[in-house]
């Protein structure tokens, strides 16, 4: 059996023509018969999605902003393909059968569900764009539903992968295919046992190519973004950045917790488990090495940055002159454990617990709801995160000038702290 190779190519890579033109060129060359692309939704697609569902719940129209992400569509196919292609209609297709699922009930049980059915069009319009450019550029390929190979669970908008289902699937739908021809699939979304579509979290492209490379124990996977590759730092947010040109798995995986947005948290683990290295490159600049994440004996040592948005700092206060032991804890986490909430930083006191978590949508709300008995619930929202690996005291100094800081936390290695922006 020949050795597979996975490409991951994110929204940006495909925003318009021109990128797409680029995916391309960055694929004429580098293509085999064993390979694997996963594509993202196209620019910021998702977010589009994600609004049309907002005005859904607010009972406005949304058919207005459906048909400027059609168009946005439509125009892209403009500049790639003869009028009379027959991508034409499938991108009509599409948005008929999108119209159509958000014209169904919309209510606060079952918005995950409904979420994913309608956000995963993204990626399916996307991937069919791709594979009808390839194919016309001559580089014939297939379009593969990823939702029949990739099985999860119906823990909606955070599936969790069934791993023993997905690789069978991809040993019999995936691998014969793969013998012949390149196959063009989409990131992020997966079916439960059901046939409901599902997804894999925000950004979870790179997660579905690091296990459709797991299941097929590729050569590698390769990441194509739009920065050299992992960096110390966010460029857009901080000057002298330094890329890595390796970089260990662990360390890899610990900055993508703490929010590191390069490569989606989940997609270290069935890479290293199975020793697969995971390139980060640039669409941008082909020709360079990138980064490579695979075992290194040698940790590293230098300063990295990683910032997190929209973070709520919560207390909970006893409120009955105990103090604060196992069992509040207890019950706060299994609350979050129920919403899909992961603490990003947690703190206790004698009589108080403090977490920092992500914003989502109702969960907040939730959360008072079912804690608020039990304690006296105080919220900020609209802060930031900072988490500094390998720090040091000039960094730090700099860091902290003039910040309202709410909470913070130092161990030997690692300085966190979270503040107004
Ligand atoms: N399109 C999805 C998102 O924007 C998945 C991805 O890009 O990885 O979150
Ligand atoms: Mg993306």
């Amino acid at each position: 059996m020949s050795k597979t190779f996975v490409f991951k190519f994110g929204g940006a890579s495909v925003k318009d023509a021109a990128s797409i033109k680029n995916v391309s060129k960055i694929l004429l060359n580098r293509l085999r018969n064993q390979t694997v692309i996963v594509v993202s939704a196209m620019g910021k697609t998702t977010n589009a999605l994600e609004d049309l569902i907002d005005k859904k719940i607010k009972g406005e129209d949304f058919s207005p902003n459906s048909t400027i992400l059609k168009k946005y569509h439509l125009d892209i196919c403009h500049d790639l393909f003869d009028p009379n292609h027959s991508i034409f209609s499938q991108i009509e297709n599409y948005f008929l059968q999108l119209l159509r699922d958000l014209e169904k009930p919309l209510t606060k049980e079952n918005y995950d569900p409904y979420y994913d059915q309608v956000i995963a069009y993204g990626e399916l319009i996307s991937s069919r764009i791709l594979q009808e450019y390839l194919c016309q550029m001559g580089i014939y390929c297939i379009w593969q539903d990823v939702r029949e190979i990739i099985r999860t669970n119906s823990d909606f908008r955070f599936a969790k992968v069934d791993w023993e289902t997905t690789a069978l699937k991809t040993k019999k739908n995936l691998r014969p295919i793969l013998d012949k021809f390149p196959v063009v699939t989409q990131g992020f979304i997966g079916r439960d046992k059901k046939g409901n579509t599902t997804t894999l979290g925000r950004e979870g492209s790179d997660f579905t190519a690091a296990i459709l490379g797991s299941c097929l124990k590729s050569a590698s996977v390769t990441i194509w973004k739009d920065v050299e590759g992992v960096l110390n730092a966010d460029p857009k947010r901080f000057s002298n950045t330094v890329k890595f040109e390796e970089l260990d798995y662990k360390e890899a995986a610990e900055l993508t917790y703490y929010g590191a947005s390069v490569i989606h948290p989940k997609t270290i683990k069935p890479l290293a488990n199975l020793s697969i290295p995971l390139f980060v490159r640039s669409f941008n600049q082909p020709e360079k090495s990138g980064t490579i994440i695979h075992k290194v004996s040698t940790p590293n040592t230098v300063p990295c940055i990683v910032v997190k948005d929209e973070q709520i700092l919560v207390s909970f206060k006893v409120t009955d002159f105990t103090f604060i032991n196992e069992g509040h804890i207890h019950s706060i986490y299994s609350e979050l454990e129920k919403l899909k909430l992961r603490v990003n930083l947690l703190q206790t006191s004698a009589i108080s617990v403090s977490i920092v978590i992500d914003k989502q949508i109702y969960k907040l709300e939730n959360l008072i709801e079912k804690l608020g008995k039990e304690f006296e619930i105080r919220y900020n929202d609209s802060l930031q995160l900072i988490t500094v690996k390998n720090h040091n005291p000039i960094l730090m100094k700099d860091l902290m000038q003039d910040r309202e800081i709410l909470m913070e936390q130092l161990t030997r290695t690692t300085f966190q702290m979270v503040f107004k922006p």
